[in-house]
């Protein structure tokens, strides 16, 4: 059953909801040459083309070849590159040529190859901006005409109104509090971003989709809002001032959130919108790393954890963990057996505009279902992923076996996990 969810209702072919998840080709011995993330050479960013996607877990794709580990991280430099690029930061990898995984001062990755690399000096690590100067270096890269908002935990850029720039912060600092402190009474050690949060909010959807392309391609004008690993800011468009709400278009930008959320499809905005703020927090709050091998199923797991709306209520959201109706349903109607061992083995699945709704479905089941049964084994198994590092590898066995030693054997997990489901389903149903 469509629940109203822009995914569904935009399917071309019936695929919906989720991100291509990463492009890992970095095997884990075989490091020695950095490739930089070209999306029209990546097969896995080709086929998002495909998929209709709430979100972009973003994209390592590259080549290794012979060759060791890279070495472990060194101090903040300053790089000059061939086509006279000035760039400072942190470099978090490097590979036996000399190519780099750089971390920009304002939190951007980029990946070098050591051709593009005219000059390298070390230097002290520079002071950290204030948030309001670290938001204007933002606003250099997009189009003329943004303005800033500031808030507690995010900077917020955006070309439509104040009013509706302030109505999404204020949705994303609740989140931004309520994630932590769910996490934090769980025992998770969850940390304070060491800068801003990047919210980029155009106001037109045309102009929205083409910053997007960049990172999107063909897929930009499905997306509402996108997460995007290597730049680690969600980009998204002015809600209210778009067709996406259906027939009552022409709403003035920055229309109140009574008129965001008066819409059948208003659901499954906000559900964007707060999916997408919340792998940018996960990755950010220490429960992940960028760039590591987390399994999607764990991130897209937590993301659709957090992502019910209540569009009773003009903040448009408030919960943490409510069933999500609509994932339930998707994975009763098209579970089989052996999809949650598959989604742990492997990330393919979500990739797959034929079983990326199923896959996501099922990665809301089984997180649902563990974070609900099995807080503190669930908590330990994310203390393990959060120690992988960037552009590491896991092959499928580990994968599976790390799971097994957490949760014991996926079959018992899935067995119960359907059972659980079809409680919770039977629940809702009127008797
Ligand atoms: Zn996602």
């Amino acid at each position: 059953m469509s629940m109203g969810w822009p995914s569904d209702q935009q399917a071309g072919n019936g695929s919906g909801l989720g991100p291509p998840g990463r492009c890992q080709s970095w095997p884990r011995d075989r490091l020695s040459t950095i490739r930089l993330p070209r999306l029209p050479s990546c097969p896995a960013a080709r086929r998002v083309a495909f998929l209709t996607v709430a979100c972009w877990l973003s994209w390592a794709c590259g080549r290794g070849e012979d060759s060791d580990r890279p070495s472990p991280p060194a101090d903040s430099v300053e790089i000059s590159t061939i086509d006279g690029r000035a760039l400072a930061g942190r470099i978090l990898i490097e590979a036996q040529d000399g190519g780099v995984l750089l971390e920009h001062e304002d939190g951007r990755y980029e990946l070098l190859q050591p051709d593009q690399i005219a000059d390298r000096e070390r230097v002290a690590a520079a002071e950290p901006a204030n948030a309001r100067a670290f938001g204007q270096k933002i606003l250099t890269d997009l189009p003329a005409g943004f303005d800033l908002l500031v808030t507690k935990h995010y900077v917020v850029c955006f070309d439509t109104s104040r009013d509706y720039a302030r109505w999404c912060a204020a949705v994303f600092e609740r989140l931004h509090d309520a994630f932590g402190n769910y996490w934090r009474r769980a025992g998770l050690a969850v940390v304070a971003p060491d800068r801003p949060l990047v919210v980029v909010i155009f106001a037109d959807r045309r102009a929205y989709e083409a910053h997007a392309a960049r990172d999107l391609g063909a897929a930009a004008d499905r997306v509402a809002g996108y997460y995007n690993l290597l730049s680690n800011q969600v980009t998204t468009y002015d809600l209210t001032g778009s067709d996406a709400l259906g027939p009552d278009r022409g709403r003035r930008p920055g229309a109140t959130a009574a008129a965001i959320l008066a819409s059948p499809a208003a659901a499954g905005l906000v559900s964007t919108l707060v999916h997408e703020a919340t792998h940018q927090l996960a990755f950010n709050g220490g429960l992940h790393q960028r760039l590591a091998p987390v399994p999607l199923w764990v991130s897209e797991g937590i993301a659709t954890f957090f992502e019910t709306p209540d569009v009773t209520s003009p903040r448009g959201w408030r919960g943490v963990g409510e069933v999500n109706l609509p994932r339930l349903e998707r994975f009763l109607a098209g579970h089989y057996q052996g999809l949650i061992e598959k989604i742990i083995r492997s990330d393919d699945g979500f990739r797959d505009p034929d079983e990326a709704l199923d896959c996501y479905a099922a990665a809301w089941a089984v997180t649902h279902h563990l974070v609900r049964t099995r807080k503190r084994e669930f908590v330990a198994y994310l203390d393990l992923l959060a120690a992988k590092q960037p552009l590491e590898t896991d092959s499928p066995e580990q994968r599976l076996q790390e799971f097994r030693e957490a949760f014991g054997e996926p079959a018992d997990v899935e067995q119960a996990v359907f059972r659980a489901a079809a409680r919770l389903a039977a629940r809702r149903r009127p008797p």
